[in-house]
């Protein structure tokens, strides 16, 4: 489709109910085996294996329609989907890295990436250092010649530093690096990486993309068809793919992205203004608010906010703590986010930085705006504080 608006994007790629008997979705295939008829049509598949039907794990026409709608809506070359957001950032990873490299990762990355980073990239000979999420263009002094990966993630995990991302990926493309970005926060409706510079976008789909929380999804997208080869062919040897209805759940999470997304942000936006004159709260870290210190970026490069963000309340003991944390009626706690529901979480970045410090002496708390009332989310909290109050 040319000149359409992403919202539009979003109710018709990856369907064609024209040749679907006119239903409008597309079918859902459960597939390994694929037959081919004559021995010409298997030489030709087996030639053609990276974008074809050729095998169940390879992809099936719900996988293609998936990822054709990934690709389109990111604005890139191609897709290539995995059984979940962390797959989706191994496979990116390993596809551009080999022994002897150097990989420079922001230090507010999600933290099972640093995981993946050193306890597979590592041993596998490949040097990751971590740097400042806030560095942008003095990523030059941390360049060298076998720097193979730049690795964004903006706003970062947790703590929501916004990347100088052009700034970043123009010193790494000098410098000969594939620069991937984590774009799991903003879904490509808020930030478009390959407008800044970004060669491999990357989205745990489990989140915003399903969005109700029923489904384990990712997806790589990449700027040209030479990115998409080695992340396919990375997925390939990896053998990877998602499951025909997780696919099928990540399609039909896509259709209502753009309506949920703006419901998220404004409740976000709503939970954080009141959050912010509440006496326990001594910061509240949302890219989207003008007192936030990466809010300059996050205006110039991103055309939205989305439900995730954090708060930082003063230190206070576990107990205050609990009871404000298991008497929530309406947030839930647990791992994860990009659902209906809305989350909170406590956090602790400290523990997981290494190129910087985290040294607010504050607890973290994270959010998630669902799409219940915000009214009736604030009050939810307010209850909360309440509680903390009295059993201090
Ligand atoms: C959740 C998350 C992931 C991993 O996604 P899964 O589908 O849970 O594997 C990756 N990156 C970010 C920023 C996330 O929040």
């Amino acid at each position: 489709m040319k000149d359409v608006t992403q919202d539009t994007i979003l109710v018709h790629a990856g369907r064609d109910p024209r040749n679907n008997h006119g239903i409008i979705n597309p079918p859902v295939y459960h597939c390994s085996t694929v037959l081919f008829p004559t021995l010409d049509a298997l030489e030709e598949g087996d030639r053609n294996m990276l974008s074809s039907v050729h095998y169940g794990r390879m992809g099936t026409p719900t996988t293609f329609a998936f990822e054709e709608a990934a690709a389109e809506l990111e604005g890139g070359y191609k897709s290539v989907n995995t059984g979940s957001g962390l797959t989706a950032i191994a496979i990116a990873l390993s596809a551009f890295t080999k022994a002897g490299d150097h990989v420079l990762i922001t230090d507010s990355v999600y933290s099972p990436t640093r995981r993946f980073a050193r306890e597979t990239l590592a041993p596998y000979g490949v040097e990751v250092e971590y740097y400042d999420p806030c560095i942008g263009a003095g990523i030059s002094a941390l360049l060298r010649p076998n720097t193979s990966v730049v690795f964004l993630e903006s706003p970062g995990s947790l703590t929501f530093e916004v990347q100088d991302v052009p700034a970043i990926a123009a010193a790494a493309k000098k410098a000969g690096a594939t620069v991937m970005i984590d774009n799991t926060w903003a879904t490509p409706l808020f930030f478009r990486p390959f407008d800044h510079g970004v060669d491999v976008s990357i989205h745990a789909a489990t989140k915003y993309m399903v969005g109700h929380a029923d489904a384990m999804l990712g997806v790589v997208t990449c700027r040209d068809e030479a990115t998409w080869t080695a992340v396919k062919k990375a997925a390939t040897r990896f053998g990877i793919c998602g499951g025909p209805d997780d696919l099928y759940l990540g399609l039909r999470g896509l259709r209502t992205l753009a309506v949920r997304m703006r419901q998220h942000q404004e409740s976000a936006l709503a939970l954080a203004d009141w959050l912010a004159t509440r006496p326990e709260v001594t910061r509240v870290l949302h890219p989207a608010r003008p007192d936030f210190p990466g809010h300059a970026l996050w205006k110039r490069d991103f055309t939205g906010s989305s439900g995730l963000f954090s708060i930082v309340i003063d230190q206070v003991p576990r107990k205050a703590l609990a009871a404000m944390l298991d008497g929530m009626e309406l947030f839930g706690m647990g791992y994860s986010w990009g659902g209906f529901e809305s989350l909170i979480l406590p956090t602790r970045p400290a523990a997981v930085r290494s190129a910087t410090r985290w040294t607010d002496p504050g607890q973290v708390l994270r959010l998630h705006a669902g799409l219940e009332s915000a009214d009736d989310l604030i009050r939810d909290l307010d209850a909360g504080f309440r509680r903390m109050a009295a059993a201090l």
